[in-house]
């Protein structure tokens, strides 16, 4: 960690520490792994230092290019890439042949219906086994994360999750990402802070808000996609 700026030092050794926390205390424990420049950060410290945690990748089928040639990159530089979890085919096929391949941008229910399919039912398999996860998650992202715990009970899935990089700023993301040359989407380069699939995700303008390219066509209380829920009913992807 020498390469690492002294401010990040501090930050490191605690988000390891929970991660070994959570590697020992509540195993076994899975990291939720979206390629996002949180999970990135995720990803290296995992492998690095708490290789005994698994991590998986929710395909749904629509992810940008940018997403998958980042998969690679992580596979090409260390060796281990995430598992990968697919919707059910028939799910995807009915809904598909009865509503359009581009429901989404129809109604707020077929947008969550699509949702429901693409993650949800695939998150539901992947924790499957599992006591606890571990997302990258970050108090600063959004109202609805400002009351993040670093551990805290996830009633919805039904096990303990964890959220190492609560504390984090967005500056101490990139400079851990760039002092460690990490391979990254990017697409974060040209103005989208929050990936999730193609059809769904643009890029903002200055000034608007992280996750304003997200469902960008749907009024803010609606753009949930239910991956995860608080205790005020709020829910986020
Ligand atoms: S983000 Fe869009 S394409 Fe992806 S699962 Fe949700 S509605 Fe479907």
């Amino acid at each position: 960690m020498s390469s690492l700026p002294h401010n990040l030092h501090d930050r490191v050794s605690i988000s390891v520490e929970i991660l070994r926390l959570a590697a020992t205390a509540d195993a076994p424990v899975v990291f939720a792994n979206s390629l996002g420049a949180e999970d990135i950060v995720l990803t290296d410290l995992i492998y690095r230092h708490a290789s005994q945690i698994d991590d998986f990748m929710l395909d749904t089928g629509r992810l940008p290019a940018e997403t998958y040639e980042l998969l690679e990159k992580v596979r090409a530089h260390y060796g281990r890439a995430p598992r990968i979890y697919c919707p059910d085919t028939e799910a995807l096929e009915n809904f598909a042949n009865e509503f359009g391949t581009n429901a989404f941008y129809d109604s707020v229910e077929l947008r969550k219906r699509c949702c429901a399919i693409r993650k949800i039912e695939p998150l539901r398999r992947a924790l499957h086994g599992y006591k606890s996860w571990v997302t990258g998650l970050r108090r600063e992202q959004s109202v609805t994360r400002q009351g993040l715990d670093v551990r805290e009970w996830d009633e919805s899935n039904g096990l303990f999750k964890f959220n190492p990089l609560a504390d984090w700023s967005e500056a101490e993301i990139w400079g851990y990402i760039r002092s460690r040359r990490l391979p990254y989407n990017t697409l974060h380069d040209r103005h989208f802070p929050s990936i999730g699939c193609a059809p769904c995700t643009r890029a903002i303008a200055q000034g608007e808000d992280i996750r304003a390219g997200r469902w960008w066509w749907e009024l803010p209380e609606s753009k949930e996609c239910g991956l995860h829920r608080y205790a005020d009913g709020s829910a986020s992807a």
